[in-house]
């Protein structure tokens, strides 16, 4: 495991130059630029725990391919322990970063191309698997960052990949050679993009036979020639003009994960990078997989974000001197209590994990899009709550500028006072800390991070077996199966 913390993994990052920008213009240094910046030390964490005694068990794991330390983000699941510790770490990291820590989407990545390059060679006789293995041996030893790359901008959605008007609405083969593929194409929304060292680029979607070229699976790093990344916009970033302000509300992480579009632009892609070509029937496991791996995560990190925004409320209630009040507890009750319901079923789906062919463990697939449906509502409530309970004034708040000047500094200082004995600072830090868990990008991202609401309750439906239902109620009644 060559990166060994945090300072080691930016600095890898100042030795690649993939190709950024962020309104218009190019960032040179994503780990010093104001935009970017927050992200990558968000993802650090992911590094730094891995070096600290009290959680180096949670954040690392011995690799099944070497038997050497890796970190658990480049790790594949080798039992149920394996999956309810990620739960648990991704919990502690949310708690940490208050933030998107970007590093599991890769990690899903890995686990899914896992165990479906296994089952590939197994039909049809190729290498894929063994081509996976000796790149991950790689990954875990540099203990590199990888984005995984699922989400196709997808064009007009009545239109399947093979039938758009413009073939670079979903990502797919346009030569091929004896040494190797060109891709063109788009994702979009790559969480940590920008910060990682490798992309795994995977499948969007079920592709149909003449979709062959759609399916494709392959890593490639960042900074690969015809690789381009722009910065998605995330709200308030303007205040984050300078490094560390108050009023970005996290002033060392990011509102949320820092997402970019990638584009490929006839992207070289050696042989031994490719990990599927053309099979159109194993598309649907790849994306059915990495979907349930990454919805058992957001009952986790969540969670961890929940649990800050739970302790920002009960700080700001009693420098309010609101704490006491009986329908401010019972708020937060209901906001603790939602809060652990999440969890249990990322523990859940954790708890029920099965081992897949190739050995690689895979979470309940039903509980996994239970977990990400309640995100969808239990986050919001858990926010609604915040904002109840925090009052009006994290809207009208003036800015640091105005904290800091020494014309009006004593009438922000003295007019947004709450008790005595807690700094009036300490009260407007906490206000913008909810101001930016609760609103715009930050919930945005909880509610289609991993997949829209629609797509767990496709999932839960079919899952769902309600034949087997129906026959339960009939046996209760006594009516005959066949009527
Ligand atoms: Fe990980 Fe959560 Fe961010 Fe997804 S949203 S990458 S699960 S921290
Ligand atoms: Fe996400």
């Amino acid at each position: 495991m060559k990166l060994k913390n945090g300072a080691e993994y930016m600095e890898s990052l100042r030795k690649i130059k993939p190709s950024v920008y962020y309104k218009g213009e190019k960032i040179l240094d994503v780990t010093r630029h104001p935009a970017t910046a927050p992200h990558v030390r968000a993802a650090a964490m992911t590094y730094a725990l891995a070096s600290d005694e009290e959680y180096r068990d949670l954040a690392t794991a011995t690799s099944h391919l070497t038997g050497r330390t890796i970190s658990r983000f480049t790790h594949v699941h080798q039992n149920v322990e394996d999956l309810i510790k990620k739960v648990k770490l991704l919990r502690v990291l949310g708690q940490k970063t208050g933030t998107c820590f970007q590093r599991c989407v890769g990690f899903d990545g890995i686990n899914s191309v896992y165990s479906v390059t296994y089952e590939m060679d197994k039909k049809n006789g190729s290498d894929y698997f063994e081509r996976f293995k000796d790149w991950l041996v790689h990954i875990q030893d540099e203990n590199f960052m990888v984005v995984g790359a699922m989400t196709d901008p997808k064009g007009d959605r009545s239109k399947g990949p093979a039938d758009q008007p413009d073939p670079d609405q979903y990502v797919h083969i346009v030569d091929r050679s004896s040494d190797g593929i060109v891709i063109r194409g788009a994702k979009l929304h790559m969480t940590g993009g920008v910060n990682s060292h490798e992309i795994l680029v995977m499948p969007t979607t079920t592709m149909d036979e003449q979709a062959k070229d759609y399916a494709v699976t392959c890593a490639i790093p960042v900074d690969a020639p015809g690789i381009t990344m722009i910065f998605g916009r995330q709200t308030s970033d303007d205040r984050r003009d300078k490094l560390e302000r108050i009023d970005t509300g996290k002033p060392a992480f990011g509102a949320v994960g820092g997402e970019a579009l990638i584009a490929f632009e006839d992207v070289f892609v050696p042989k031994e990078r490719i990990f599927m070509d053309g099979e159109t029937d194993f598309t649907n496991s790849l994306v059915y997989r990495f979907a349930a791996h990454h919805r058992a995560n957001y009952g986790a990190c969540k969670t961890g974000l929940m649990d800050v925004l739970t302790g920002a409320v009960t700080y700001l209630a009693q420098a309010q001197g609101t704490a006491g009040a009986s329908h401010v507890k019972d708020k937060i009750t209901e906001m603790i209590h939602l809060s652990e319901t999440l969890y249990c079923s990322s523990i859940a789906c954790s708890a029920e994990g099965f081992p897949t062919e190739s050995g690689a463990f895979m979470v309940d697939t039903m509980l996994a899009n239970v977990c990400k449906q309640n995100v969808t509502r239990f986050h919001f409530e858990v926010a609604r709550l915040a904002l109840d309970l925090a009052g009006g004034f994290i809207a009208t708040l003036p800015s640091q500028y105005d904290l800091e000047s020494e014309d009006v500094g004593h009438l922000v200082k003295k007019y947004f006072s709450g008790v005595e004995g807690i700094p009036t600072e300490h009260r407007i830090k906490i206000a913008r800390l909810i101001e930016a868990m609760t609103g715009g990008t930050a919930l945005v991202e909880s509610m289609h991070g991993a997949g829209s609401p629609q797509a767990q309750r496709i999932m839960i439906l079919r899952e769902g077996d309600l034949g087997k239902k129906i026959k339960l109620a009939k046996a209760l009644l006594g009516i005959p199966q066949e009527n």
